[in-house]
């Protein structure tokens, strides 16, 4: 039986890397690797994507699963494969990166971080999702397997523009590693222009390490706006090394807003989301200082 929008297609399961390899491997862009298939499931019902296989990584081994902590402390290894409901209820997540479970509080529905993967999300590429700016945000990286061996890149490395990433054919997310920084503090922020759920006009990810009211160092990411999640670093210039008050923040808000250049959609103008950018910026530094160095 054919659903309206979709035709005939083969769902294959590998159990090792090499079957994985040998399946994605046919130069045929209608084959592709599947996490839970969320995004997949979209682009095939709008006729956007027609696949003629997709291949499963359900059944591939340790790396695409499981969730810890490396045996120093450091960093927490979080398989592609885990889904976004496993990272709400993991209490190592809850402890060492709260930002993600605050996240999801507007991520989507249950049914969809019931299966939607950690790998899938970020090899997706769709600069409106709301947990690949968090990932820059706190220096993620990602380990990626393919036929030609392993290598690992930065989330930020990983996002060429719009749908369009770095991962070559056949190339595999694994894992992504987040280092774990005790000192520092995180924020997303999901501005939405319709209902709470809906796609970010901007989305906004913030990591500040902090010494009383002064910024040591700093993350500042900016997706939705633009064609890829993008690091506004002269505004993080700005901010370096200098004591947080209402000068200092105009000054960052005029950075942030000149070093991009945000595009119009059906969320908002240019200069509406421009508007919005100068607003949020200065008052998630504004919420993360007064968290850490109540006055
Ligand atoms: C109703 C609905 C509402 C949503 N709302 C939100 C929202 O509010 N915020 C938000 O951020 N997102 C939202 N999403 C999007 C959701 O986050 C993505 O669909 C999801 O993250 C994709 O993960 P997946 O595992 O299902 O990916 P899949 O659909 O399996 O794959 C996505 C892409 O990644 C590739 N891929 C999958 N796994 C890997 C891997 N390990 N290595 C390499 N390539 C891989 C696939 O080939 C495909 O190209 C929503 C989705 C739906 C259906």
């Amino acid at each position: 039986m054919e659903v309206a929008g979709l035709r005939g297609f083969d769902i294959v399961e590998p159990s090792s890397l090499e079957e994985a390899f040998g399946l994605l491997g046919t130069g045929d862009p209608a084959v592709r690797p599947m996490g839970g298939g969320t995004a997949l499931m979209l682009m095939m019902k709008s006729e956007l994507f027609k696949p003629t296989r997709l291949v499963s990584l359900r059944k591939l081994g340790e790396p695409f699963h499981g969730l810890g902590e490396s045996a120093d402390g450091k960093w927490v290894r979080i398989g592609a494969l885990n889904t976004f409901s496993m990272l709400d209820h993991s209490p190592l997540m809850k402890s060492h990166f709260p930002i993600i479970s605050r996240t999801m509080n507007t991520l989507a529905n249950l049914r969809v971080r019931n299966v939607a993967s950690v790998g899938g999300n970020l090899a997706h590429g769709d600069p409106h999702l709301d947990l690949p700016p968090v990932w820059m945000a706190l220096d993620g990286e990602v380990r990626i397997v393919g036929p030609s061996g392993e290598r690992v890149s930065a989330v930020a490395d990983l996002y060429k523009g719009y749908y369009e990433t770095t991962l070559e054919e056949g190339e595999l997310i694994t894992e992504l590693r987040v280092p774990v920084k005790p000192d520092w503090k995180s924020s997303y922020t999901k501005v939405t222009t319709r209902a709470a759920h809906d796609w970010p006009a901007i989305g906004l990810a913030i990591s500040v390490q902090l010494s009383g009211r002064q910024i040591q160092d700093l993350r500042i990411v900016l997706s939705a706006a633009l064609d890829k999640p993008t690091r506004l670093t002269a505004a993080e210039t700005v901010l370096r090394g200098r004591d947080i008050g209402e000068a200092l923040l105009r000054e960052a808000a005029d950075a942030a807003t000149e070093e991009v250049e945000l595009e119009t959609d059906n969320r908002g103008s240019q200069e509406y989301k421009t508007h919005l950018l100068r607003i949020y910026v200065t008052r998630a530094l504004q919420d993360l200082v007064s968290e850490a160095a109540p006055k």
